[in-house]
């Protein structure tokens, strides 16, 4: 079993903990001294002595651990470990039993009572991402009890914790037998191709499930698409399979052209019919400037930070511009789909940065749908920050 060790908690932190925020922040902990080795157990008092909650320690960007109890007696082992897997795959039946789409996300960190830690279905496969040092040091433990509760064909993980708190690159593959990739998952009755030992992406993010099946159903119709930062081009896929009338994907990596071209093809649709372009879509913008390209849909779905040959655009200076880079493109009456997953600022900011955008551009616009995280990427009302996605469709009126 595990060592626990007591730690005092500064007056300043202990509210925010005791009603439930699951973060244990660097400075929150006055005997600091108590600690080295990740993994350890902590329970937190306040200054009065009186027991607030029990923790693990690992260090992440956000803090040095997460509360994962809030029973003094509780004891962290296999049982323990075991219930929460299990109530979070008892929360996903109905992904579990819906037959068109075979890739969700069955445990969201502390949404699902363990921060530091997400797990992703692919089809029987399964994708395990480790935040820390100290939740990395659980694994035993939490692969025995998932796998018994959960039917397995196979385990992969991403150990997302080197110095800089980013992907460790060796062979992921953990447990059980591997498929031939790629993997072809579905979703909303779309296929999919991932690739779960290709480094620290594997092809699709499923948070923007609903973004992508709205598109595809009742945005994408005889519409001109362009996709910024396109990546393997999952919303290209899905508006010309809601009948866009064309797609063009731009994204800087060379890789998208192929992988886009892969996605295109295993839904049945030629990829020379669609447009792929790999570049830097700062650049792409002043060229469709140049030549006086507009489409009636453009879709943002940029990095939070990202540095390119030419440009670093970081999502919270940044956003701002690249909007007003995509009204100048879109036709009257167009639509945009900016989207962000952002941690540092919220949605009342970023509808700042979007109405900011169109003042500047003497534009009028209509808001007409607005995404957060879906179901299975479990939240805390408390932990603002884990509900990090932010997608809004943005209608440019003709004035
Ligand atoms: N929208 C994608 C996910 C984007 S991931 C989806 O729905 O799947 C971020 C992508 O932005 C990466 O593929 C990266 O190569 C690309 N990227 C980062 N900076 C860029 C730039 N300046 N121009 C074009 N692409 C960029």
């Amino acid at each position: 079993m595990k060592t626990e060790v007591k730690l005092r908690i500064k007056s300043a932190f202990v509210k925010q903990l005791k009603e439930g925020y699951p973060l244990i922040d660097k400075e929150a902990i006055i005997n600091r001294e108590a600690i080295s080795a990740e993994g350890t157990i902590i329970n937190l008092y306040d200054e009065k002595n009186h027991f607030i909650a029990k923790g693990y320690y690992g260090i992440q960007n956000k803090g040095c651990g997460w509360v994962i109890s809030r029973k003094e007696d509780e004891i962290i082992d296999n049982f323990f470990f075991g219930q929460k897997m299990n109530l979070a795959i008892q929360q996903r039946k109905k992904f579990f039993n819906d037959e068109t789409t075979t890739a969700f996300r069955v445990f969201n960190g502390e949404g699902d009572g363990i921060g530091g830690l997400t797990i992703d279905y692919f089809d029987d496969y399964y994708l395990i991402n480790w935040y820390s040092v100290g939740i990395y040091t659980f694994k035993e433990q939490i692969i025995t009890e998932l796998q018994k509760v959960a039917h397995i064909k196979g385990i992969y993980q991403k150990k997302r914790f080197d110095e800089a708190g980013k992907y460790i690159d060796e062979d992921d593959f953990v447990w059980g037998t591997e498929p031939e990739f790629p993997l072809v998952v579905k979703e909303n009755g779309v296929n999919f191709a991932v690739y779960l030992n290709e480094g620290a992406m594997v092809g699709i993010f499923l948070d923007q499930r609903e973004v992508r099946k709205l598109i595809r159903d009742q945005y994408a119709s005889g519409r001109t698409v362009l996709n910024t930062f396109s990546y393997t081009g999952a919303f290209s896929v899905f508006a010309a399979l809601g009948g866009a009338a064309q797609t063009t994907s731009v994204d800087l990596a060379n890789r998208s052209l192929s992988k886009t071209a892969e996605q295109f093809h295993i839904n049945g649709i030629d990829a020379k019919s669609q447009n792929i372009i790999v570049e830097d879509v700062f650049k792409y913008f002043k060229y469709a400037v140049k030549k006086e390209l507009k489409f009636d849909m453009v879709i943002l779905d940029p990095p939070s930070f990202a540095r390119s040959k030419k440009f670093t655009f970081s999502a919270s200076k940044d956003y701002k511009n690249l909007l007003k880079e995509a009204i100048a493109i879109t036709e009257k009456e167009g639509i945009i789909v900016a989207s962000t997953n952002c941690s540092s600022f919220n949605k009342s900011k970023f509808k700042e940065f979007i109405d900011t955008a169109f003042k500047e551009m003497h534009k009028k616009y209509q808001i007409l749908e607005e995404f957060a995280l879906p179901e299975d990427f479990k939240t805390l009302k408390v932990f603002k920050e884990g509900d990090y996605l932010k997608v809004v469709f943005i209608k440019k009126l003709d004035t």
